[in-house]
């Protein structure tokens, strides 16, 4: 079930240049930061600050960049969109229509040459890392992203994508003096970052195959709790249009129980579950992706502004009792 490393190709694009670009980068810089904290006398607010930043800040990346902007497993509300976009960027993984374009193509050309981040293509390193810092994926692919591109104000929080990282920098600098910028927002950003990659990287190479997804994506039940849900990638890869990754009762996926909970007070609607065939794997692959691809091509085929559906009855309520 763990594919062996030999299998692993020469990873060609990680040249010399690029693992130095990646770590003289201000990537490198603040995983140099978090050594501040030994120079400090650290409280157990800041780390308070750096379990709190980091869970509510993966969240962001998995059930706002991953599963709403790359995937549109579910459906909101334009400024609840909005604010997913903002959390999600305070993880600092650039723009949220960056981060769902390049996941896009990830999926299209998963584990093959194409693909943008495959251990097996190309190493753990560029999987992992040095990917971001290849020529050719700085720029956000707009052709992939057409849907959500025509929302001026996510166009305009891709493109100054610092804005909200410095804005909750500066909130916890506020709040907690330096040692609470370098362990609450620094330590919890590094953490935060690893963690996330680790499932374009090892997610791809340890763990099991339950599905038949085409590619050599694997569940792994550490990744899983590690990144709230995301490490049921073989579930994922073989069934992409589902809000909930964890198929199964013991599949923990906590950004699935988060959504379902924000789908009680209306924030979020029409969540989508896996097909009973799906979860037993009778379909097959070929049927699987005819599903996937009917939902983006139905999805493709709306009229600009119809991708973001009126807010639920509940959420309209709370809204005119709020404006009364
Ligand atoms: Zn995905
Ligand atoms: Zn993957």
């Amino acid at each position: 079930m763990f594919a062996s490393t030999s299998a692993l190709r020469q990873p060609a694009r990680t040249t010399p240049n690029l693992v130095l670009r990646t770590i003289f980068s201000v990537f490198g810089f603040i995983h140099f930061l978090c050594l501040g904290a030994l120079f400090m006398e650290v409280t157990a607010a800041d780390w308070w600050m750096c379990g709190i930043l980091f869970v509510v800040r993966m969240f962001g990346v998995t059930g706002g960049y991953h599963r709403y902007f790359a995937h549109r497993t579910y459906k909101t509300g334009r400024v609840f969109q909005f604010l997913l976009a903002f959390l999600a960027q305070t993880s600092s993984q650039k723009g949220a229509l960056w981060w769902a374009a390049h996941h896009r193509g990830h999926h299209k050309h998963s584990d093959t040459e194409q693909d943008t981040h495959s251990p097996i293509q190309d190493g753990f390193f560029y999987s992992h890392v040095g990917w971001m810092w290849h020529e050719g994926t700085s720029e956000t692919q707009y052709d992939r992203i057409r849907d959500f591109a025509k929302y001026p104000e996510l166009v305009w929080l891709n493109r100054f994508w610092v804005v909200p990282p410095i804005v909750l920098g500066t909130c916890v600098y506020l709040a907690l003096g330096w040692s609470g910028l370098f362990v609450g927002f620094f330590l919890s950003t590094v953490v935060l970052w690893h963690a996330t990659f680790a499932i374009n990287s090892l997610a791809h190479v340890l763990g099991t195959r339950p599905y038949q997804s085409g590619d050599d994506s694997r569940n792994n039940f550490v990744l899983a709790l590690l990144t709230l849900g995301e490490g049921w990638h073989n579930n994922h890869h073989y069934y992409q249009a589902s809000t909930r990754q964890g198929f199964h009762w013991w599949q923990v996926d906590i950004t699935y129980y988060t959504l379902k909970a924000l789908s009680w007070i209306g924030l979020v609607w029409d969540l989508r579950e896996p097909p009973a065939e799906v979860v037993s794997g009778a379909r097959t692959l070929s049927h699987v992706k005819r599903l996937d691809g009917m939902k983006q091509e139905r999805e493709a085929a709306l009229p600009i502004g119809s991708s973001v559906s009126a807010p639920s009855p509940l959420l309209a309520a709370r809204i005119s009792k709020n404006v009364a």
